[in-house]
C-alpha cells in the first residue's frame, strides 16, 4: 500500500491521455485560441505503459483514462488492452464526452471496463450545443444508451453554470427514475484556460442540494462508497442515484486517495497544485525504474493537505487558470 505524508492511502491514478478535444465546454476550454501540446509533448504509449507498471507496483490499483478526450487519441484501444494486462490493475475507469465512444462498446465490455463516466450538462440538445459549442447531441446519446444496453455502469457529469444549465438539474434528476444511473452534479471549477467566471462561485453543493430537494423533499442521503469526492443521495422509488461534488469548495480532501497525471507527463498530487513532478522527463533522460519510483515517492510524501494548501503553494508562480483538458479533471 502506498501512503502519503497525511497517512491517506493512494490507489488511485487518473491519466489524462490526451488535452485534445472535439468539443469546446465553456467551463473546460475557450471558443477558440487553445493552444494544443505538439505532439512530441504528449507521453507515447510506451511511456504511459511503464508508468502504470510502475505505479500499479507500488499499490495504484485503480486507473481512470481521461483527457481531453481520450477517445480523440490515435488506437485508445490499444492502450486500454494493454492497461488492463498489467499486473496490480484490478480497474479500469474512464471519462469521455460520449462523441467517438458508441462504437468502442461492445469491446470496452469485453475487456472488463469497470465503469464510464459520461460528461452530459443537459439533455437539451439546443442547450448542448451552446454549451459545448459543437453539434454532437445525437452521438452522445448514443453512447450513453449503449452503455446502458451493455450494462457497463454509467455515472453522468453535469457540471452545474449558473445561466447554462440550472434549468437542466431537475430533468437529469427525473432520468434517474428513468434509468440506472448515478448522475452527480458538479460545482464549477476555474479549470477553463481564461480564469473564474465569477467574483464568487452561486451554484455550490449547498445550493444545488437545497434546488434538489425543494423539488424532492423525500430524497434521502446515502451512505458514500470510501473515497468518493460526490455526495449521494437517493430519491424513492428512482433506480439511479444522485451524486453531488464540491469540486470548489472542497469538503472531501480528508480522504483523497488519488493522484494524477498530465496530458504532458506531469504528476499533480493535488487537483489545485501547478504539477510537482515531470515524469515525461525523467522518463526521458534514461532514469531507471528505482530513480523514478523515488521521485513518486517523494511527491507523494509531499501531499497538501488539501486543495486550499495547494492552490496557496503555488498562488505564487500561477494562479488556476489552466484548462480541465490538460489535467482530465
Ligand atoms: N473529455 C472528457 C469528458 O468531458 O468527459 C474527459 C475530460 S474532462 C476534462 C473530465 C471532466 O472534467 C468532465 O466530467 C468535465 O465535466 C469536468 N470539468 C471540466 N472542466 C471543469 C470545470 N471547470 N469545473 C468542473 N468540472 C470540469
Ligand atoms: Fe472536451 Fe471534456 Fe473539456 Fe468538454 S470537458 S471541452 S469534452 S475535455
Amino acid at each position: 500500500m502506498l501512503f502519503d505524508n497525511h497517512n491517506r492511502p493512494i490507489n488511485y491514478l487518473r491519466l489524462a491521455v490526451t488535452d485534445r478535444c472535439n468539443l469546446r465546454c465553456f467551463y473546460c476550454m475557450p471558443a477558440e485560441g487553445i493552444h494544443y501540446l505538439p505532439k512530441k509533448h504528449l507521453m507515447t504509449y510506451e511511456e504511459i505503459e511503464r508508468l502504470v507498471t510502475l505505479l500499479a507496483s507500488m499499490g495504484i490499483s485503480k486507473i481512470r483514462l481521461t483527457g481531453g478526450e481520450p477517445f480523440v487519441r490515435t488506437d485508445l484501444m490499444q492502450l486500454i488492452e494493454r492497461i488492463v494486462e498489467i499486473p496490480g490493475v484490478k480497474e479500469l475507469h474512464l471519462t469521455t464526452n460520449g462523441v467517438l465512444t458508441a462504437p468502442h462498446v461492445p469491446v470496452l465490455k469485453e475487456l472488463g471496463i469497470a465503469s464510464v463516466n459520461l460528461s452530459l450538462d443537459t439533455l437539451d440538445k439546443e442547450r448542448f450545443n451552446s454549451i459545448t459549442r459543437r453539434n454532437e447531441f445525437d452521438n452522445v446519446m448514443k453512447t450513453l444508451h449503449s452503455l446502458m444496453d451493455y450494462e457497463i455502469p454509467v455515472k453522468i457529469n453535469a457540471v452545474v453554470m449558473e445561466g447554462k444549465n440550472t434549468a437542466d438539474i431537475l430533468p437529469l434528476v427525473e432520468f434517474s427514475r428513468q434509468y440506472p444511473v448515478s448522475v452527480r452534479f458538479i460545482e464549477e471549477m476555474p479549470f477553463n484556460g481564461e480564469g473564474s467566471h465569477y467574483p464568487k462561485l452561486n451554484w455550490t453543493y449547498r445550493k444545488i442540494l437545497d434546488h434538489i430537494q425543494d423539488a424532492y423533499p423525500d430524497i434521502q442521503k446515502i451512505q458514500d462508497p470510501a473515497n468518493s469526492t460526490a455526495s449521494h443521495y437517493k430519491i424513492p422509488g428512482h433506480p439511479g442515484d444522485i451524486g453531488i461534488i464540491a469540486a470548489f469548495s472542497r469538503t472531501f480532501c480528508g480522504t483523497c486517495n488519488r493522484i494524477r497525471i498530465t496530458a504532458q507527463g506531469g504528476l499533480k498530487t493535488c487537483l489545485y497544485d501547478n504539477g510537482v513532478l515531470d515524469l515525461r522527463e525523467l522518463l526521458r533522460s534514461g532514469k531507471d525504474d528505482e530513480q523514478i519510483r523515488y521521485a513518486l515517492l517523494h511527491a507523494i510524501g509531499h501531499r497538501p493537505k488539501d486543495g486550499f494548501e495547494a492552490e496557496n503553494r503555488r498562488n505564487k508562480e500561477s494562479p488556476v487558470h489552466e484548462s480541465m483538458s490538460t489535467i482530465g479533471g
